[in-house]
């Protein structure tokens, strides 16, 4: 489970902090939903519980550790069709992973559940492991029919949408708030937002944390009907022989990502495209990463590297 990225409630955690939102006239209220803190802030708690109401709706169709859920059941029965909400989701997960090369790829399950336990142990897994989840791995063997939203795994095949199912969810939730109505709001997911509106007449302020010095807020961005989202190795992480293993995994190698960048920052006009992108951009490394950010209409990118994640 990811841990969460507020600084009310885990500070150490914190990757993107929501500056200054308390107004006279919004309200803030968080859930844990999804895996994560989400946080939203709007006019009135309606508006709040449409958000956590189609949280909890997309964490019962999207969640690959409930059984029952769409997501589940794909991976247990190796064949579904699935409703349009998923349709979106697999077929933006599908265009991601063939611009980025197989870099963001959902069907890494088997490697990400293998380093999700090295985590827990602190402990490099067997290579021999990940060899074997290797051959499982490979987005070009989801058969995936938009028409009719039949999708086939092979044998052993799983998904997970860990890198982009907050960020869909942020961006489905503003779609219902809009139709109710709802001109100025903020969700964060985790460290997915969207900046709906302006709140008092300005853009919404969203602070970027340090990823090494986690109360030191290195970049302001100023928000207005914009995604931002960010991807780092400092939440779920261990280190052996000084060298750091964190979640975001390399589907090439079968190791983490290892090209020098310790957080990733996306702004975009949708957060599921500023989700992907900014852990495909985390795999990739900078130069390929702003070429797909490029691709994808991304707004902006900022790359934390180098000396700055000693
Ligand atoms: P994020 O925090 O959005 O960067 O997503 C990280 C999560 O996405 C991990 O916890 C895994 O569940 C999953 N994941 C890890 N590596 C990849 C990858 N290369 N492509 C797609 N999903 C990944
Ligand atoms: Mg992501």
């Amino acid at each position: 489970m990811k841990k969460a990225r507020l600084k009310l409630v885990f500070p150490i955690f914190l990757s993107l902090f929501v500056l200054s939102c308390s107004q006279e006239n919004l309200v803030t209220r968080s859930k844990f939903l999804m895996g994560t803190i989400v946080e939203v802030t709007a006019p009135n708690q309606k508006a709040v519980e449409i958000v956590f109401d189609e949280f909890k709706i997309l964490e019962e169709k999207l969640s690959h550790f409930n059984p029952d859920s769409q997501i589940g059941r794909l991976n247990s029965q190796g064949e579904l069709v699935v409703d349009s909400q998923l349709i979106r989701v697999i077929k933006k997960s599908l265009e991601i992973s063939q611009a980025s090369r197989g870099a963001f790829d959902v069907t890494c399950a088997p490697l990400v559940d293998i380093w999700k336990k090295a985590i827990k142990e602190k402990n490099p897994p067997d290579k021999r492991d990940i060899e074997k989840a290797l051959l499982l791995v490979g987005w070009k063997n989801i058969y995936f029919d938009e028409q009719s939203g039949t999708v086939k795994l092979k044998p052993g095949m799983k998904i997970d949408l860990g890198a982009i199912a907050k960020g869909f969810a942020v961006d489905e939730a503003i779609a219902k708030l809009k139709k109710a109505g709802v001109k100025s709001a903020l969700i964060d997911a985790g460290g997915n937002c969207f900046c709906l509106g302006a709140k008092s007449g300005r853009p919404w302020s969203i602070g970027l944390i340090n990823p090494r010095k986690k109360d030191e807020i290195i970049q302001i961005f100023a928000l207005t009907n914009k995604a931002i989202a960010t991807s780092g190795d400092y939440e779920q992480f261990f280190i052996s022989n000084n060298k750091r293993f964190s979640h975001i995994i390399d589907p090439s190698s079968g190791y983490p990502a290892d090209t020098g960048i310790c957080s990733v920052t996306v702004i975009a006009n949708d957060a599921t495209t500023a989700d992907a992108l900014s852990t495909a951009i985390f795999v990739l490394g900078e130069e390929p990463g702003l070429k797909l950010a490029k691709k994808f209409k991304a707004s902006e990118v900022k790359i934390v590297k180098g000396a700055d994640c000693d």
